[in-house]
């Protein structure tokens, strides 16, 4: 019979399972404050509708599950086929009936939980490869998905913030997104300051630039920002410290 708790006794795994099942409740309660005819609304991804956006956020689970699986069989199941296949399931998710995108948000959800709590201690070191081609640890998974349900829960466009973001995930989230900057090289001339936070002061990017635009504010609308979500909230100052309009951050994913 399966466990009814996580098999994981690494400490550092099982608070990291805790932020993810706390981001996917916390995209449960913003989808449950939708009503159904809500669901055809616009959100913060341009060409995303709300159906979309739980489209995707189902698959999502599932694409990650398939992870798991890997991790505990030795089988290699990808998350998707293709980038193509994926863009298709979630266009077809989108044209689902809202109950039946309620139950794909729902059970694939409960369907990785159970996925994570069943994986020995010693799987989680095994190695899988991500949609993007990285090869990580199976633990991995878990962070891919925290980011993944609280971004999207603000994307939803129904009262979420960043704000609402814990900061342990906001500054992970950060350095995330700063380090794929930084190896791409596309953090040229760009130096990014949280004001707030423990952190007050810390700086991300092209720290060697001698004369950046430097993007500052709370550290919730600096990743806000960052993750291409809109500039409210930060500030911009180029060369001598004169005030300038906010650039588009560098790409992300
Ligand atoms: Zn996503």
């Amino acid at each position: 019979m399966a466990a009814r708790h996580d098999h994981t006794t690494d400490p550092r795994l099982q608070e990291e399972l805790l932020q993810a099942r706390r981001g996917t409740a916390f995209f449960a309660r913003k989808l449950n404050e939708l009503t159904d005819a809500e669901l055809d609304g616009g959100t913060r991804l341009p060409d995303w509708s709300r159906r979309h956006v739980v489209a995707h956020v189902g698959y999502n689970a599932r694409a990650i599950a398939r992870l798991v699986e890997w991790a505990a069989t030795g089988v290699e199941t990808p998350m998707y086929p293709s980038p193509e296949a994926r863009n298709q399931e979630i266009n077809f998710g989108a044209t689902l009936s809202p109950i039946a995108l309620r139950n794909l948000f729902d059970h694939s959800a409960v369907h990785l939980s159970v996925e994570w709590r069943d994986l020995p201690d010693a799987n989680w070191a095994s190695e899988v490869r991500t949609a993007q081609g990285r090869i990580v640890p199976a633990s991995e998974t878990v962070w891919m998905r925290t980011r993944e349900v609280w971004i999207h829960a603000v994307d939803l466009d129904n009262g979420a913030s960043f704000h609402d973001v814990p900061v342990p995930v906001l500054e992970r989230l950060l350095a995330d997104i700063t380090t794929a900057w930084h190896t791409r090289g596309t953090d040229a001339g760009l130096l990014i300051t949280v004001t707030d936070t423990a952190k007050n002061g810390v700086t991300f990017g092209d720290t060697s630039a001698a004369d950046p635009t430097i993007i500052s504010g709370p550290l919730a609308a600096v990743v806000e920002w960052a993750a291409g979500r809109g500039g409210s909230g930060v500030t911009a100052t180029g060369p001598g410290g004169s005030p300038e309009e906010i650039p588009a951050p560098p790409n992300w994913i």
